[in-house]
């Protein structure tokens, strides 16, 4: 089996379009969370999501949308960006996104957005925060997203150190007998300084992970949000994968 794993998606639908493409083709859709925030097409990215079946979990800003989670440890544009959401999704959409748990069991693989020990806040960052979070899951693999960067962590059978590292665009990490924890970077708002779309592939029968970065168009999403009146910030980052 071939899962396409998404995260971040930000309600870029180009981004999300053209990740699909490059992915092909895949039997399962993964999502870890962030579905809308920040972008300006959180219908239609929703849309698109339930078109490819797509299952997996909630992040901290689908629930903030929702009214389901405070905004006070938001920063401003990203609180901005929310209640620009909230007041735009659709009753549809809001039923899809409030039926998306916080954590996922899918074929041996744990599904979250921040971390296995908290999934709506903790970024998954260092080989220390992983290590913390091994016994937070009873799988072997388990998946994250939230911090919008391609990393992986892998535990030592032997030694139980834990090595991180960021795997590159095409890069392949072999799915072993290694506890791992893996990201695949953000579809819809990149912050590893590359502005091209993230995404990974997941292939079961193989036993690999592969990374993908794709080309979008980064100037329609930006004249979206210009006229939603999203911030100029969240715009321009865009441009700089930052
Ligand atoms: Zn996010």
């Amino acid at each position: 089996m071939r899962v396409a794993v998404l995260s971040d998606i930000h309600a870029n639908l180009p981004a999300l379009e053209a990740v699909l493409e490059a992915l092909a083709p895949f039997d399962q859709v993964w999502q870890l969370g962030d579905v809308v925030g920040y972008g300006p097409q959180p219908n239609e990215v929703v849309a698109r999501l339930r078109e490819v079946g797509a299952t997996g979990v909630r992040g901290n800003h689908d629930a903030a949308a929702l009214g389901q989670l405070a905004t006070d440890t938001f920063n401003d544009d990203a609180r901005t960006a929310v209640e620009w959401s909230a007041g735009r999704i659709s009753p549809s959409t809001r039923a899809w996104l409030a039926a998306l748990p916080e954590r996922v069991v899918n074929d041996g693989y744990t599904l979250v957005h921040g971390s296995p020990r908290d999934p709506t806040w903790e970024y998954l960052i260092t080989t220390a925060i992983a290590r913390a979070n091994l016994s937070a899951f009873d799988t072997r693999y388990c998946l994250v997203g939230h911090t919008h960067i391609p990393l992986v962590f892998h535990q030592d059978p032997v030694a139980h150190r834990v090595e991180m590292s960021a795997p590159s665009e095409g890069e392949t990490v072999r799915l072993d007998e290694r506890r791992a924890i893996l990201n695949p970077g953000s579809v819809g708002q990149p912050r590893d300084g590359d502005p091209r779309a993230c995404g990974m592939v997941i292939d079961t029968e193989l036993g690999i992970a592969q990374w993908h970065r794709v080309r979008y168009d980064i100037t329609e999403v930006q004249r979206l949000m210009e006229q939603a009146g999203l911030p100029g910030r969240l715009i321009d980052r865009l441009s700089v994968g930052w």
